[in-house]
């Protein structure tokens, strides 16, 4: 924030799943590859907020970047359910009116976080799911794929490896001899951005596919609004990442602006509650970004560690971390 005036500088954050570290296989250059990619994302969204774009259009873009790159678990690298199939989840909001759109369990829309919005800018509805929403987005002009276009080998050996386990893991978290920073079979894969731009407006966004090997139908938090997304201007946005089931029942996104709201607390203390106490509580594990209306951020995660990172207007270079 600027110290020497009361308009704070726009500033966007991003998140790439949160999980179980495995340090011992990090190599350098894999962990040069997820800051590098988190670095580019960062400056394009602040460039779009330099220039004066919205808070919204900051967080599309950085959903866009981080869905199109197969390091992360959202649009091309999703995870596979059981099914050997993909479904993707995502949703947007706009803090300036509470506006909201959403889909879940889509297969073939390239880029679901454009279809999320093309439901909250041209459809009465907040949450469309499945086929209906495909078809949808297909009438918007947006890209369908044929599914292989989601599929990774990388993604294929971990379905293996969660389904020889039987359990259904987080994309970050669980298992597996993979090279990348955190242990992929026990990562939260999920990407989301938040950000407030020069008109003093939030938005948050919010792209995945989920769990490995979650049954086909199962919808996490990621697309539900309260849940894993939220921007409200009078309190924070929010973006969160983690044990979707966990999320959901803990309304985690809009507990973060509930407590700021009637309980006056600050972006931290509300952020650190819910992710430190309210998760924990019912085993949730994971983590979120927000940013509030002042332009504080608050990236805080229960688990070991989380692909993160934020820049301001002003910044010469972006922060990013991957652990604690
Ligand atoms: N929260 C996501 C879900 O449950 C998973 C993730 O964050 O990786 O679908």
């Amino acid at each position: 924030m600027n110290s020497s005036s009361s308009t704070p500088s726009p500033v966007i954050a991003i998140h790439g799943g949160a999980g179980t570290l495995s340090r011992s296989n990090i190599s350098p250059e894999q962990e040069a590859a997820y800051h590098a990619a988190l670095a580019e994302i960062l400056r394009a969204g602040q460039a779009l907020l330099a220039q004066g774009g919205s808070a919204l259009d900051a967080v599309s873009l950085a959903v866009d970047m981080l869905e199109d790159n197969p390091l992360f678990n959202a649009g091309h690298g999703a995870v596979f359910t059981s099914a050997e199939t993909h479904e993707l989840d995502a949703a947007v909001m706009d803090g300036r009116d509470l506006r909201a759109g959403a889909v879940a369990c889509v297969g073939r829309i390239k880029r679901p976080l454009r279809a999320a919005r093309a439901v909250m800018e041209h459809s009465e509805h907040v949450l469309m799911a499945g086929a209906g929403a495909e078809a949808f987005a297909a009438a918007q002009g947006l890209e369908l794929v044929d599914p292989a276009y989601f599929s990774t080998e990388f993604r294929r050996a971990q379905l293996k490896r969660a389904q020889a386990a039987a359990v259904t893991v987080l994309d970050h978290d669980g298992g597996g001899n993979d090279e990348r920073p955190l242990d992929e079979g026990r990562k939260f894969g999920t990407v989301g951005a938040v950000a407030l731009d020069a008109q003093g407006n939030l938005a948050a966004a919010t792209s995945t596919g989920g769990m490995t090997n979650k049954r086909p139908g199962r919808v996490g938090d990621s697309p539900l609004i309260g849940a894993g997304t939220y921007a409200d201007n009078r309190t924070a946005a929010v973006s969160c990442t983690g044990s979707g089931e966990m999320f959901i029942r803990a309304s985690a996104a809009f507990d973060v602006c509930a407590r700021m709201a009637y309980g006056g607390l600050s972006l931290q203390d509300a952020a650190e509650q819910v992710v430190m106490q309210a998760l924990p509580a019912i085993d949730g594990r994971g983590g979120l970004i927000a940013v509030d209306a002042r332009g504080h951020v608050s990236l805080p995660f229960n688990t070991e560690g989380m692909y993160r990172g934020q820049m301001r207007v002003g910044d010469a270079e972006p922060f990013t971390a991957i652990f604690r």
